[in-house]
């Protein structure tokens, strides 16, 4: 006799879905959190696009606890004290929420608690139960064993639930970027003003250049209602290379970062109110895992269902759309009473008809970020440029034409390299 059908890792969005969907649909679930409370250890840049969740709660917007809805788009281009920032003015295609991880997980995980889910926080599990080779519940930090059926691993990017149960190797740093992130409050009216905003609408804001000292990453900046939420996401295998100490280093290029004077001015009287830093899986870690053993299945983060385009990562949406497909896959093997690994494989088909397409997608992009001169080049030659275009002195003036070139060339680059690297870009993305 087993304690629950089904034993959940880990209370973020991936878990909590997933236990959503299965106590809703009547089994005996039991999801594990480490943390005090479920959100109380999450952390991440701002953004969470709607197309997944929407389809577990419609319009849930209008009860989770949302901050604002992005409604304008900046990329930025950064270059010593100067820069570019890029607006789209077009309303997005797509729904996308900024909000804050510790609100919206309670949120999230109390509905799958309403749903009939047992949650407990402040249990911190060490290991997946294996006995004859098959998953059969889970060990307890403390050493205690609780029996289920089927274990869900929703335990992130460090998953040792995936490592212990064999599906993995065991990761090194190159498989991981790293971000860092304040929260810093202000008044909600000077947010609207010094951002443009209307009301609730929201900003995603997304910087490149040398604020990142060479390193492939970059640096964010969203709204909420009554803060904002700031930080540099930085491969941690290319921090290590260029910047040495990778803490000292994260904390130094976000204080920079802050005090770059464009950005600067969008924070002026803000109180930093909340600070961490987290790790993200890359994409190519996706490639080294098995999604599923007898027993268990591996679900958002801890699958790497994240990536991280160099300014911008994406993991939110990956995560809940993995744990509908494993809800579906487990109530499908529960109702079966089989839930070996040839009636989980079910998951895998799911996954390839819809996020693993879109990761595989994502991988051609990611590895166009690694191009350094994305990074270093590109903002620099495209900061000077357009200055070159407004600088009006009386003094006789180069073609925009020749100023490009000459630019170009000072970073050992031809115009036919720069239109490779665009088309390489507008290929991958
Ligand atoms: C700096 C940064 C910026 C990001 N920005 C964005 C963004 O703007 N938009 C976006 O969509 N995504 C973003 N992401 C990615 C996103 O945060 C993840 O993809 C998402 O959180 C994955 O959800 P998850 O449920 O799989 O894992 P997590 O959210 O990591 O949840 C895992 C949970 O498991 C718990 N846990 C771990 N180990 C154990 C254990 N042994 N026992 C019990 N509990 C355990 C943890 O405490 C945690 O609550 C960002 C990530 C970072 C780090």
């Amino acid at each position: 006799m087993v304690d629950f059908d089904v034993i959940v890792v880990g209370a973020g969005p991936s878990g909590s879905v997933a236990s959503y969907l299965l106590a809703s649909k009547g089994h005996e679930v039991l999801m594990l959190e480490r943390g005090k409370r479920p959100g109380s250890k999450s952390m991440f840049g701002g953004r969470l696009y709607a197309w997944s969740l929407e389809k577990v709660f419609p319009s849930f917007w209008k009860d989770a606890p949302v901050e604002r809805e992005v409604k304008k788009e900046v990329l930025g281009f950064l270059h010593q004290d100067r820069g570019i920032e890029v607006k789209l003015s077009t309303e997005p295609e797509a729904k996308s929420f900024t909000l804050l991880r510790a609100k919206f997980d309670k949120w999230l995980s109390d509905k799958a608690e309403d749903a009939g889910a047992e949650v407990i926080s402040g249990i911190k599990v060490r290991s997946p139960l294996i006995k004859d080779g098959k998953v059969k519940g889970i060990v307890a930090e403390d050493g205690e064993e609780i029996e289920s059926h089927v274990v869900i691993a929703a335990d992130g990017a460090l998953s040792f639930m995936a490592e212990k149960a064999g599906l993995r190797q065991k990761l090194s740093r190159e498989d991981f970027a790293v971000g860092a992130k304040e929260v810093i409050e202000l008044p909600r009216s000077v947010i609207e003003d010094r951002f443009g905003l209307e009301g609730d609408e929201g900003a995603a804001q997304l910087y490149i250049g040398d604020l990142t000292q060479g390193v492939i990453g970059g640096g964010f900046l969203y709204t909420n209602l009554e803060s904002v939420s700031l930080g540099v996401v930085m491969r941690i295998g290319s921090l290590a290379e260029n910047v040495g100490h990778i803490n000292t280093a994260m904390w130094g290029i976000t204080e920079k970062f802050k005090s770059h004077p464009i950005i600067r001015k969008y924070l002026k009287g803000g109180k930093i109110v909340e600070y961490s830093a987290h790790i993200i899986p890359e994409t190519q870690f996706l490639r080294e895992i098995k999604l599923y053993t007898d027993g268990m299945i591996v679900i958002g983060d801890a699958a790497g269902f994240c990536v991280n385009y160099g300014v911008t990562v994406r993991g939110m949406d990956f995560a809940i759309e993995s744990a509908i497909a494993a809800a579906e896959t487990v109530d499908d093997a529960l109702s079966k009473g089989d839930v070996s690994s040839s009636n989980l494989k079910k998951y895998r088909s799911l996954l390839e008809r819809g996020i693993l397409r879109d990761l595989g997608r994502a991988r051609k992009a990611v590895s166009l970020m690694e191009d350094r001169r994305l990074y270093t080049s590109i903002p620099k030659i495209a900061v000077r440029t357009l200055e070159h275009l407004f600088k009006v002195d009386g003094k006789p003036k180069d073609s925009l034409y020749s100023k490009l070139k000459k630019e170009l060339s000072e970073e050992n680059m031809s115009v036919i390299s720069s239109l490779l690297l665009g088309w390489k870009a507008i290929r991958s993305l």
